[in-house]
């Protein structure tokens, strides 16, 4: 297992976590080894929007003895009180069902207590007049909850929630799909889904991933958007290269779908290369760089999609990503022009010509002058 830190928590997270909604289906006996399996595996981090409430007792017996070696997200917002899973945006409802949800993971705290499922502005604006925010506020006060995430699917709301609350954690649907807009929640444009990557890795909010197979669709030819599957290694892998995301939270049921999870550490290169995603991109995400380094090798040893992260961030106003720049090996200033990137690119981006463009915006941000 790999892990990354939460700069806002300093939490070291597993880059792979467990996600929930289906896990009451394996009964208790199987879902119990699965969970203990991840645990032993360095799985760390468990997102708790689950679909019923017979999960909870399920996480219980499983986890309470490594608690303090693992993260819950909790949801204020997802109501168990009638057993299975609903959205609530009242105050009391919420309260008995974090109570419930609590007792029944045998815990007395939440490591990231979400402000939950916000995919309209109208919902934020109840969610304040209710006093729910106030409410996880309060928690965190007394120690209950120790830090705030966010999960929406939506980049307008996001925004606009990160500029009113302090989230140390996004949940976001990310996944080939929906940034190229093939999905239900294929929400925003492709620019917008990007900002959002961008802020959160430039303000330090970890990125934990919702739907990284869109449901199981982007696995089976018959049913993606695509026409054509990719494995769950091409898409944990295309989420982890994404800015901010720290943890990617597919859903298993078992022993096995966790084995399977774990074995994305033993694939090869070109199993998880998911280049094959240029040949489904709509015209304007042409020509922009998602950081797959599929045009690799470079003669000069640059890690290209590296240094244009770097760049794409450094943009958008994150000086530490300028920072890191700086410390690389290679960098743009060592490419030759070669252009075999430009040849090898599935996304149609012209790297070359985009490699002088980063050395002089570098070096200007060097010297004070870049805009
Ligand atoms: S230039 Fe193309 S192949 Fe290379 S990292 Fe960017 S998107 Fe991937
Ligand atoms: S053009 Fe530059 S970045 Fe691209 S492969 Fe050649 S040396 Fe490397």
């Amino acid at each position: 297992m790999e892990y990354r830190i939460n700069r806002r928590t300093g939490d070291r997270i597993s880059e792979i976590g467990i996600g929930s909604s289906y896990m009451y289906e394996a009964g208790m006996e199987e879902a119990v080894k699965a969970l203990r399996r991840a645990v032993d595996g360095g799985i760390n981090y468990f997102d708790l929007a689950a679909g019923d409430g017979a999960t909870f007792p399920i996480y219980g017996e499983a986890l309470h003895d490594v608690r303090d070696r693992i993260f819950f997200q909790i949801h204020f917002g997802a109501d168990y009180t009638k057993g299975t899973y609903g959205w609530s945006l009242d105050l009391d409802i919420i309260k008995r069902s974090v109570d419930r949800q609590l007792k029944e993971l045998r815990t007395d705290h939440i490591d990231y207590g979400f402000i939950h499922c916000q995919d309209e502005v109208s919902d934020w604006e109840t969610y304040l007049r209710n006093g729910v925010y106030d409410y996880i506020l309060s928690l965190q006060k007394s120690g209950v909850v120790k830090h705030i995430g966010l999960s929406s699917h939506t980049p307008s709301v996001i925004q606009r929630i990160l500029d009113d609350a302090e989230v140390d954690m996004l949940m976001f649907s990310v996944n080939p799909a929906y940034d190229y807009g093939q999905g239900e929640f294929a929400n925003g444009s492709v620019d917008e889904r990007s900002e959002v990557y961008r802020r959160c890795e430039k303000e330090g909010i970890g990125i934990s991933v919702m739907k990284p197979f869109s449901g199981g669709q982007l696995l089976d030819a018959g049913q993606s958007p695509f026409g054509k599957a990719l494995s769950q290694y091409q898409c944990i892998r295309y989420c982890l290269d994404k800015p901010g995301v720290l943890t990617v939270l597919p859903g298993a049921h078992s022993v096995k779908e966790v084995e399977s999870l774990l074995a994305y550490y033993d694939q090869p290169e070109e199993a998880t290369d998911y280049s094959v995603i240029g040949t489904f991109a709509p015209p304007q995400a042409a020509g922009k760089c998602v950081y797959c380094n599929h045009c690799k090798p470079c003669p000069m040893g640059i890690d290209i999609g590296l240094v244009n992260k770097y760049y794409d961030l450094a943009k958008a106003g994150d000086t530490m990503a300028i920072e890191h720049y700086r410390t690389l090996e290679k960098n743009a200033s060592d490419c030759i022009q070669c252009g075999h990137c430009d040849s090898r690119c599935p996304f149609s981006v012209r790297q070359s010509e985009r490699m002088q463009l980063i050395r002089e915006y570098m070096d200007a941000a060097a010297s004070g002058t870049a805009d």
